[in-house]
């Protein structure tokens, strides 16, 4: 089969295209044929050496495909259905062994593409505004980058509960994106986004910032929140944040800190379910539209990242193998 293999850590060049032996499924696995690679801003962190991943390695974890074969003690699933998954290493391929624990059932009239993004961005937005601060109708939340993957689908979240959300992006046609998934502010990076956020809620600030942009806004988003208010920081799309002294967070206002990660809110089969099912739901409700931004063909994975971390992609971004 073909697949993308990474032998060194370095920039998008470091992604070869290779010919490789289809896996065989073990005990308790799938071997699925994939229709569609979520492509994620995580896969840079690991492409890059950010986060460390033993070498060589088939990149991504997120896709849709239809079933091949079934491992043995799978009793769940049947060859030929559709599923997607969230967590299967080596997505970035034309197969993959999913584990039937990881595998969602997608729902029928839902695409491949949109299914193979609507977990792990999907998923990411659910527990954000559900689990690690649940947003409540009438309160005000900032979301960066609002046109990216999990920003589009965080806000019509957000919105679809009757919360205010206002967002940063850095253009123009970011904005329009970002308005139409149902942002009531958009700001730019350069505003004096603090100030702007009090503006906006009467001078007490934002009850939560959502921030996966990392190192470049990190102080905005402290300064944006009210007493009491939550930084999820969630991503490091601009870099790593540096240390911090505690006492910050008192002088901001007993302001809480959490850095989350999905893994961490779907620890068990019962809550994938749920926040997949949850998400499936949303998308068939029309509340959540999963906007693929960009199909790259799987040879062109290069392209993608570079795509992705030259902040030219909006909404998700797939592969097709
Ligand atoms: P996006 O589609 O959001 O792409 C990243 C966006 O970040 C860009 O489009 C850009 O939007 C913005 N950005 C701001 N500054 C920079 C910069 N210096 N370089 C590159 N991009 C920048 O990606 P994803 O939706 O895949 O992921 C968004 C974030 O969420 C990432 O940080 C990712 O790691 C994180 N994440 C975390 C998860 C978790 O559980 N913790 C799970 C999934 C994702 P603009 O041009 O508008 O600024």
């Amino acid at each position: 089969m073909r697949a993308i293999r990474i032998d060194n850590t370095g920039g998008p060049e470091v992604m070869n295209v290779v010919e490789i032996p289809t896996p065989t499924p073990g005990p308790g696995q799938l071997l699925v044929r994939v229709d569609a690679v979520g492509v994620n801003y995580i896969d840079t962190y690991f492409r890059s050496g950010l986060y460390p991943r033993a070498l060589p390695y088939v990149p991504g974890d997120e896709g849709s495909g239809v079933i091949e074969q079934l491992g043995s003690e799978v009793t769940d699933f049947t060859a030929g259905d559709r599923v997607a998954w969230a967590a299967a290493p080596g997505s970035y391929a034309e197969y993959v062994l999913v584990d039937a624990a990881a595998a969602i059932t997608v729902p029928d009239g839902i695409p491949a593409d949109q299914a193979a993004s609507a977990l792990l961005q999907g998923m990411t937005a659910h527990y954000l505004v559900e689990s690690t601060y649940c947003a409540r109708q009438g309160e005000t939340v900032l979301v960066h980058a609002g046109a990216g993957g999990v920003g589009l689908m965080l806000t019509q979240l957000a919105v679809a509960k009757g919360v205010n959300v206002i967002t940063t992006v850095s253009t123009d046609a970011k904005a329009e994106r970002s308005r139409q998934a149902g942002a009531a502010h958009v700001l730019r990076y350069d505003d004096d986004i603090a100030a702007r956020v009090r503006e906006l809620t009467g001078g007490e600030g934002a009850h939560a910032v959502y921030d996966g942009v990392g190192a470049d806004t990190f102080e905005a988003s402290m300064a944006s929140l009210r007493v009491r208010g939550t930084l999820a920081l969630f991503g490091a799309a601009s870099g790593p944040v540096p240390p911090l002294d505690p006492q910050r967070l008192n002088r901001g206002g007993s302001l809480f800190l959490t850095r989350p990660t999905l893994a961490h809110y779907i620890r068990n089969r019962a809550e994938l379910e749920w926040r997949a099912d949850e998400v499936f739901a949303a998308i068939a409700r029309g509340v959540l539209r999963v906007e693929i931004g960009a199909r790259y063909a799987l040879e062109d994975a290069a392209q993608a990242h570079t795509d992705l971390e030259s902040r030219m992609t909006t909404g998700s971004i797939v592969l097709v193998p």
